[in-house]
Parts: C-alpha cells; structure tokens; sequence
C-alpha cells in the first residue's frame, strides 16, 4: 500500500505529491487529467515569479517536476470511490473506474472544480477570446473594455466591482428578478458609475467578430420576450464554481455546494482524508493558493503518518 495517495494532477495534487515524495513516503497520484483546469487556460499572468505562461506549458513543468522523484504516476484513470480508513493508521481504499483499488494511509483529494457553463452558441467558441470566468485572472486583459457579467450572486456582484475599476464599462446580467448577492455588495455595485445592471435577461448568444473576438452577447428581456444585443469585448461567466466531489458523496462530510471542509490544515473530518484546492472550502479558486494548499495538506499527511502506526 501507499503511504500517500493524491487523487488529481492539477496544481493542488502536483505539489501535494512532490511534498509528500520528498519526504521519502511511498507516494502516488492519480489522475484523469493531468494538469487539471491549466489544460483550459491560455495565458497565466499571476503565477508569481513568472510573468508569463501558458497552462499547457505548466502543466509540462509540473509533469516534469512531479516525475523527478519516486511518484507512481497513474494518469488518465478515473477515482469513482473512497472508503476510509476505520481507525486511525488503518488504510483507505480507492476504487478506480476501471476496476483497480488501491490502498494508502494517507489520502489527499485535490480533485479540483469546474465553471459552470452557460450552455449558449458562442460560448465554447470564444473561450479565452473573449468569454472568461475568472476576474482574477483575466480582468486586467478588458483594461477599457467593456464587459458583462453573468449572473448577479456574490461572485458576479463581487466580479462586477472588482472589473468596473478596471474596464471601460461593465454590464451585469441577472436571470431572476433580482440579484441574490449580499446587499451590501448590491449598493456597492449600484453605486458605480460605469455599470448597468439588466435584470430578467436570458443569454442566449454570444458573437464573434472577423478578428475571431467576441463582439457582442445576445439576450432575450424574459419579461417581454424581446431580444436585445450588447456590443462588448468581453464576457465574464459567474454562474458558479463545481467542485467534482460527485464520486465522495456519503465517504465523506461534504458542504451543501459539495466543496471538502478542510481546516488550516488541510484536514477533513475524516482521519487520513486530506483536501487541498478547489475541491475544497479554501477561498479564492487560484493556482497559485492551490499550490500552496497542496504542499500543505501534505505535509499534514505526513504528520499524521508519523502519529499514528500502520495497521
Ligand atoms: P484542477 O486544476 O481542477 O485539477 C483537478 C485534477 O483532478 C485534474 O487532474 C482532474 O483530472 C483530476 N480529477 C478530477 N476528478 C477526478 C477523479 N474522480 N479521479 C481522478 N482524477 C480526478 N488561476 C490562476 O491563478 N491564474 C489564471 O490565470 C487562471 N486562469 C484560469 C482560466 C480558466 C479558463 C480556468 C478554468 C481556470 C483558471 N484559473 C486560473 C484557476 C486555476 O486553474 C485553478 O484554481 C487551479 O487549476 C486549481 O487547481 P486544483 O489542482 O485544485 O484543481
């Protein structure tokens, strides 16, 4: 058996494994694909130390890095189940989609998310042309832009401030008949000159120009059935963020949006099941912070291995 096992080859499961194999621990990672959300991203500008990348590219080092130590690599394998442990030391099981299981002390689920998709003409078309979902990441390429915002929860409200001071002008884009974020972020929002809200709008088109840039989103008003067009350089969809923790339902405790409760340390609340990264509660979906949580859950696995005895 293992001593750690990661589960996803994103950056969260990269470091976690590069972590815990230098402690000289029986280590493996498996994952359906590594990378993880890098394999959609082109341009990476806030990868700290380096000014410029692109995700495949990272994903190449990371491969590289991981790979320089003792890791059992299993890629493109697919977990569907975990059991823990059922005491402390004992070892938890993995079932594999194709049928394998596996066996480790220690486990860390850095299972990463997904952005859920408008599911609208257009929209898969001029990804990173234009259609975005993090403001973190790509605000600063709309400097004067302008932008919408897809959805009025917490996360468009907060995506619309945060790019108003940066784009030209920013439209927010709301299904229901009102916004659901905090009203304090609502005024905030309402208070900005350069932003308009448009309320009962259903997307159903984004456009692209000559330049293979998006150009405008088309929407229908829901209360008169009219269509409308917004000219634009840039869309940003927040309709949420999915944690793929499908497959952990009823193993362990999960929150009401599936994210993996962890601690400052990395821990669950099961013994040896170690989150890190966007499966996770940890705030601010970022590689850079899934990095960090990696390393950290494993060397909270390691700490714990040195705690408890084997079985
Ligand atoms: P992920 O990257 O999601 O990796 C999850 C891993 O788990 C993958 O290997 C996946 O195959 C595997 N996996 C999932 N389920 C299973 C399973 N059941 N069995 C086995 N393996 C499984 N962040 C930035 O900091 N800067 C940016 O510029 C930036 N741009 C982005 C652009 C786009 C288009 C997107 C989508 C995201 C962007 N992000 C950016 C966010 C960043 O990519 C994520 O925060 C980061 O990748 C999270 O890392 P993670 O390891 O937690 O998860």
């Amino acid at each position: 058996p293992f001593d750690v096992l990661v589960v996803g080859g994103g950056p969260a499961g990269s470091a976690a494994a590069i972590y815990a194999a230098r402690k000289g621990i029986r280590t493996g990672i498996v994952a359906e694909r590594f990378g993880g959300q890098l394999m959609d991203t082109l341009s990476i500008e806030n990868f700290i130390s380096v000014k410029e990348t692109e995700g495949p590219k990272l994903t190449a080092a990371l491969e590289e890095h991981v790979k320089s130590y003792e890791v059992d690599v299993m890629p493109l394998q697919r977990v569907e189940k975990l059991v823990p442990a059922e005491q402390p030391g004992g070892l938890a099981t993995l079932h594999l989609a194709n049928g394998a299981t596996l066996q480790s002390r220690a486990v860390i689920v850095a299972t990463g998310a997904r952005w859920r998709e408008m599911n609208v003409p257009g929209e898969r078309e001029y990804r990173n042309k234009g259609v975005a979902y993090c403001p973190h990441c790509d605000g600063p390429l709309f400097k004067g832009k302008r932008v919408a915002v897809i959805g009025g929860g917490n996360s468009g409200v907060e995506a619309a401030i945060d790019l108003a001071g940066i784009v030209g002008h920013v439209t927010l884009l709301e299904f229901d008949k009102q916004m659901r974020a905090d009203a304090v972020l609502q005024r905030k929002l309402l208070s900005l000159p350069n932003v308009t809200v448009i309320l009962q709008a259903q997307t159903t088109e984004v456009t692209g120009g000559a330049d293979g840039k998006v150009n405008a989103l088309k929407y229908t008003d829901r209360a008169t059935g009219e269509s409308h067009t917004v000219e634009l350089e840039g869309i940003f969809v927040q309709i949420g963020l999915v944690p793929n923790t499908e497959w952990l339902k009823g193993s362990i405790e999960l929150t009401k949006y599936g994210e993996i409760p962890v601690d400052a340390r990395c821990e669950t609340g099961t013994h040896g099941v170690f989150g890190a990264g966007d499966a996770t509660t940890v705030p601010y979906k970022q590689i850079i912070i899934a990095m960090g949580e990696g390393s950290k859950a494993a060397i909270s696995a390691f700490d714990y291995l040195i705690r408890t005895s084997a079985p």
